[in-house]
């Protein structure tokens, strides 16, 4: 791999460690100790995913997210958050982060998260490719366009993040059954590692707050202790 991983953390134990372990396994790392030198790296190009801490001195991680995403929708962002603030966790991933890791983290799973991102990617970037053709999927009154990534219910236009659109993308070709948060995790996420699923219950909180609420009748399903399913409300 010639592009970079960039490291946005300023705490240098943390920093040092995550190079370490990042070029071990064979990427390329940059460091950048706050916001706006963080900024000044990405902007020099060749960025392949950043890690992004949340607590920065001077520009704070979410505006450093935030910057970047009104200019890069794609660049995989994993952001480390505080172990208590759940709300940082929330605002992150609105704002656009691919994933967060909560301080103190597993470097095996952090690794696992990179490598899911990176598959993620190039997944997508084949997806795209391969549709020319517009193919929709539906269930009720809600229908999502898998090439145009268009998603409307009750003809309403909906706009979802990329993660919520694969989410639901993955709900809709298995409509009516109960997935697991373990399978949504796996394929949704492309995790090959047992994480913690909670971020599959705040994505489908997401999915839902844009395609559910508001609208007539529920289409995604909790099962109790199994998971989440997508079908008709009849
Ligand atoms: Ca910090």
């Amino acid at each position: 791999m010639n592009e970079a991983i960039l490291v946005v953390e300023d705490e240098k134990r943390i920093a040092r460690l995550l190079q370490i372990e990042l070029e071990s396994e064979g990427y390329e790392v940059r460091l950048a100790p706050d916001g706006v030198e963080g900024w000044a790296e990405f902007k020099a190009g060749g960025i392949a995913l950043i890690i992004l801490d949340v607590m920065l001195p001077g520009i704070s991680g979410l505006d450093l997210l935030q910057r970047i995403r009104a200019v890069d929708s794609d660049t995989p962002i994993i952001m480390l958050t505080a172990n208590s603030s759940l709300s940082d966790k929330v605002t992150g991933l609105d704002l656009g982060a691919n994933d967060y890791m909560t301080k103190p983290f597993e470097m095996e799973e952090l690794l696992a998260r990179i490598r899911a991102a990176f598959r993620q990617l190039s997944s997508r970037t084949t997806d795209a490719g391969d549709q020319q053709q517009g193919e929709w999927l539906s269930v009720s009154d809600l229908r999502l366009n898998v090439s145009t990534r268009e998603v409307e219910r009750a003809g309403q236009s909906i706009a979802l993040t990329l993660r919520e659109f694969d989410l639901l993308t993955y709900l809709l070709r298995n409509k009516k059954l109960v997935l697991s948060r373990d399978q949504l995790l796996t394929e949704v996420w492309g995790y090959d590692y047992a994480g913690n699923t909670n971020v599959v219950d705040v994505y489908i909180r997401y999915v839902r707050k844009k395609v559910d609420e508001g609208f007539g009748a529920e289409l995604i399903h909790t099962v109790r202790g199994i998971g989440y399913c997508i079908k008709d409300a009849t």
